[in-house]
């Protein structure tokens, strides 16, 4: 048995956590909040899942709400000029690959309960790195979780892997509900319950997920990804959950006219299901230095953290958390060293972390042509839009056809896709 020690209860701490105490390890998770807090706070994500991931929580047995939450089926995608017309609609089913978002303060509140009564010691406190010093001293190797919170300061920007200097979009989101938003075909022209996305040309992008929350059950999250200084940036001063949503549903009116009717009756499903805001996506060094010299190891966005546009986030911080587990249970004995720490993550980076970074990257800019040719063949033959929305639960799948234009037409063509005139 050996010790582990985890800084943060989230999408990666936690999954890390269950799955070193499965395998038969001390582990100590430490949360800067109580479950009662997180269920009490603000949505901190709108974050949906696809079925790789949900697959590792149910091997972890932590799929409570299995039953509960509504399957995102499909996506619909129209493409909108500055206007709101539409140009382009993609239509395609995840079908094996169909996912779930579940509010996180659901999620991680009930697993930081469960933790204990798995054998895993939970201790409350928002870890300072002095402290971190003296935790990672008692510990074989101590990982830091804590998403975007200040002490991922430690872990040193990755100016190689990093593309991003300033926020590429200002963010908005809320949980609705509302009689035209829920139930297995709330939108008449999409023959499945779909993730619906909303692409407009200058502006930026809007969502809509199915959605589960502990507060009201089923719902729909809206996120906005505003262009900075762009026609939808109109967020961020807003001072309530009410103010935001009458932001929400102007801009729907105007940039999404043919979706403003789901929107009529709606409600917030409770006080605090919103959030706005804006980061930097940024790639960090995995190894964080101590003032004594000792490491400590960053997982999750901690150390990969990219725009929210392709719904990445957690099913990234999973996959990564899996591929650490792994390497860390094949280690058996041996010490963990900053060299192993970094041999493990560089792995990650080239087998899957690059392509989702680049694939996020890719959707906040405007579409290179060999991407404007498969989604143009996708609004023609359901095969390529369905292969399409499937490779979100695995982007590297997206390659290489994403960035070439000749293997673009290849993808097309082998898929029953007709090359545009
Ligand atoms: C608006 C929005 C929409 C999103 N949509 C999606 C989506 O559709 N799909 C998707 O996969 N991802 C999505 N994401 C991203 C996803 O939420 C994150 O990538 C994911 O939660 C990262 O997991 P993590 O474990 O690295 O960090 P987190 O889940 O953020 O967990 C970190 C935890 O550490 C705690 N903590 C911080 N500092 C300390 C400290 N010093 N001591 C102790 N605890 C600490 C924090 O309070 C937090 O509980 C979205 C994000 C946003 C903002």
């Amino acid at each position: 048995m050996r010790k582990f020690a985890i800084i943060g209860g989230g999408q990666a701490g936690l999954h890390i956590g269950f799955a070193l105490l499965k395998a038969g390890h001390a582990v100590t998770l430490y949360s800067d909040r109580t479950p009662a807090e997180i269920l009490g706070s603000r949505i901190p994500s709108t974050a949906f899942l696809f079925n790789s991931t949900l697959d590792m929580e149910r091997e972890l047995g932590l799929n409570f709400w299995e039953d509960l939450v509504p399957y995102g089926e499909g996506m619909h995608v129209d493409f909108r000029d500055p206007t709101g017309a539409i140009g382009l609609t993609v239509q395609g089913r995840l079908e094996g690959r169909k996912g779930q978002a579940l509010d996180q303060r659901t999620k991680f509140s009930r697993w930081l309960e469960e933790f204990p009564k798995r054998g895993g010691k939970l201790v409350i406190k928002a870890v300072s790195v002095e402290e971190l010093d003296q935790i990672s001293a008692e510990n074989d190797l101590t990982i830091v979780t804590a998403g975007k919170g200040n002490i991922n300061a430690l872990f040193e920007r990755d100016d190689q892997r990093s593309v991003h200097t300033k926020p590429p979009r200002h963010l908005a989101a809320l949980l609705l509900t509302g009689p035209k938003l829920m139930g297995d075909r709330p939108w008449l022209r999409v023959p499945f319950r779909p993730l619906r996305f909303n692409f407009v040309a200058g502006a930026g992008e809007f969502f809509s997920l199915p959605f589960y929350t502990h507060t009201v059950g089923e719902c729909r999250s809206v996120l906005f990804e505003a262009i900075p200084g762009g026609p939808i940036d109109r967020f961020q001063n807003a001072q309530s959950g009410e103010e935001l949503l009458e932001i929400a549903k102007g801009v729907i009116r105007e940039f999404s006219p043919d979706d403003a009717h789901h929107f009529e009756d709606v409600q917030l499903t409770d006080p605090n299901a919103w959030l706005k805001g804006a980061f930097t996506p940024t790639i960090r060094k995995p190894v964080g230095r101590l003032p004594s010299g000792r490491f400590v190891m960053g997982v999750g966005d901690t150390v990969v953290l990219n725009d929210p546009i392709t719904g990445q986030g957690s099913n990234n911080a999973a996959r990564m958390s899996k591929f650490v587990i792994e390497k860390i249970l094949a280690m058996g004995e041996g010490s963990f060293t900053p060299g192993w720490v970094s041999d493990v993550v560089d792995t990650f980076w080239h087998e899957s972390g690059q392509y989702t970074s680049a694939f996020t990257n890719a959707l906040l800019n405007p579409p290179p042509p060999s991407v404007m040719e498969v989604l143009v063949a996708a609004s023609q033959t359901p095969a390529i839009a369905d292969k399409f929305m499937q490779n979100f639960d695995k982007p590297s799948d997206y390659w290489p056809w994403l960035v070439d234009l000749d293997l673009a037409r290849k993808f097309i063509v082998d898929n029953g896709g007709h090359l545009a005139a």
